[in-house]
């Protein structure tokens, strides 16, 4: 299938919404197994496909059930890289939540610690995750060695991290993710997402920490307009965040602002049509910011959750709006601009990309 061959970007992942069904299944057997939960109640859980916005975070939360050990998340993480990898995404921003359990001795730090071994344990693909002359002490030097080594050129992909503020979270909570983010930007750390279920929390309790974010030189991704909330849409976009993602319930008003601002956005088809967040493909806001050359960039949301990939919305784009692969590969190509990581990577991408234009021309 062509879309899996062409070089992608994806910008828009939640780490625990990425994992493999056969994972989940397995997970959920074990903690079966534990007696810590029903297995039969789960599996039809982790198994169906259709659930509303409200039904995603109930997921989630049995989801963090089966996932928030250390060794858990650090298996998890691999994993996702490589599917990832293995659908030809090149560069992949990941965010996740960082959570702190003391029950099970787990902070913020820890929990952040285990997702980097699982970025140091991929060994499918070539992986650079944090910034060139940065740190060195992780085995990525020695991967690359044994890669060079055996004369087959392994696939390669770029990670850099996001750390999610959940909107359940307190303003010192999301101040402690804030300032873990900082601490760990020389290990790939780019920036902050705001996530979580948008019928909860206030725009006023997560400001400051965002701020505070952007005042040191991270940027700021914020899930904006997932549910109707006219205040909340307007003062996200008066913030002035580098990207925001989804954009399903917006006024004139809001899209005014928005076009005016040149803020790129994710675009989630997939996510969006299964959550109900929109009712029909065929009048998906992504049209409009196509037609109007408003940056904008496809992305999965949760590909575990939503059972789709990458290639998967390319392919559902193209057929639903009726673009052909040149324009797919522009539309791609062109979020390179808005990616997070810095311009040595940005430079490095446009070279991938420019080797495969070829192809896609
Ligand atoms: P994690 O951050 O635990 O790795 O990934 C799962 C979390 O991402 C969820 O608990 C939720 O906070 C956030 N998330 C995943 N998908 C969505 C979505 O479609 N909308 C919003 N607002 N948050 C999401």
């Amino acid at each position: 299938e062509s879309w899996i061959s062409m070089p992608k970007i994806e910008l828009h992942a939640h780490l625990n919404g990425s994992i493999r069904d056969s994972t989940l299944l397995e997970l959920a057997r074990d903690l079966g197994e534990k007696g810590v939960i029903v297995f039969a109640d789960v599996e039809h859980v982790i198994l169906k496909n259709d659930r509303s916005l409200c039904e995603v975070f109930k997921l989630f939360d049995l989801i963090h059930i089966l996932t928030t050990d250390h060794a858990t998340v650090t298996r998890i993480t691999k994993e996702v890289v490589e599917d990832f990898a293995s659908d030809n995404v090149v560069y992949l921003e990941l965010r996740t939540t960082p959570k702190k359990n003391d029950l099970i001795g787990m902070s913020k730090r820890s929990y952040m610690e285990a997702v980097l071994e699982g970025l140091r344990a991929v060994s499918a693909v070539d992986i650079d995750f944090a910034p060139k002359n940065m740190d060195t002490t992780s085995p990525m030097t020695a991967i690359t060695k044994s890669n060079a080594c055996n004369g087959t050129i392994k696939k390669k992909i770029y990670v850099r991290l996001l750390l999610s503020i959940d909107r359940r979270e307190t303003t010192a909570a999301a101040m402690d993710t804030v300032k873990l983010a900082l601490e760990m930007r020389r290990l790939g750390v780019v920036g902050i997402d705001l996530s979580g279920n948008p019928n909860v929390g206030e725009w006023t309790t997560f400001l400051p920490a965002l701020e505070f974010a952007q005042q040191q030189g991270l940027q700021v991704t914020l899930h904006c307009g997932e549910v109707p909330n006219r205040k909340e849409i307007q003062a996200m976009l008066d913030f002035l965040p580098q990207r925001i993602g989804h954009a399903c319930f917006f006024e004139e008003e809001d899209w005014i602002k928005l076009k005016s601002s040149k803020i790129p956005v994710e675009i989630c088809l997939t996510s969006n049509i299964r959550t109900e967040s929109i009712s029909s493909i065929d009048i998906h806001h992504f049209a409009d910011l196509y037609n109007t050359k408003h940056p904008s960039v496809l992305c999965t949301d949760d590909s575990g959750v939503f059972s789709t990939s990458l290639s998967e919305e390319y392919k559902l784009a193209a057929s639903t709006f009726g673009l052909g692969k040149k324009e797919m590969f522009e539309l791609v190509k062109n979020a390179i601009e808005f990616i997070f990581a810095d311009v040595e990577v940005k430079q490095d991408l446009k070279e991938i990309f420019n080797l495969a234009a070829k192809k896609w021309d």
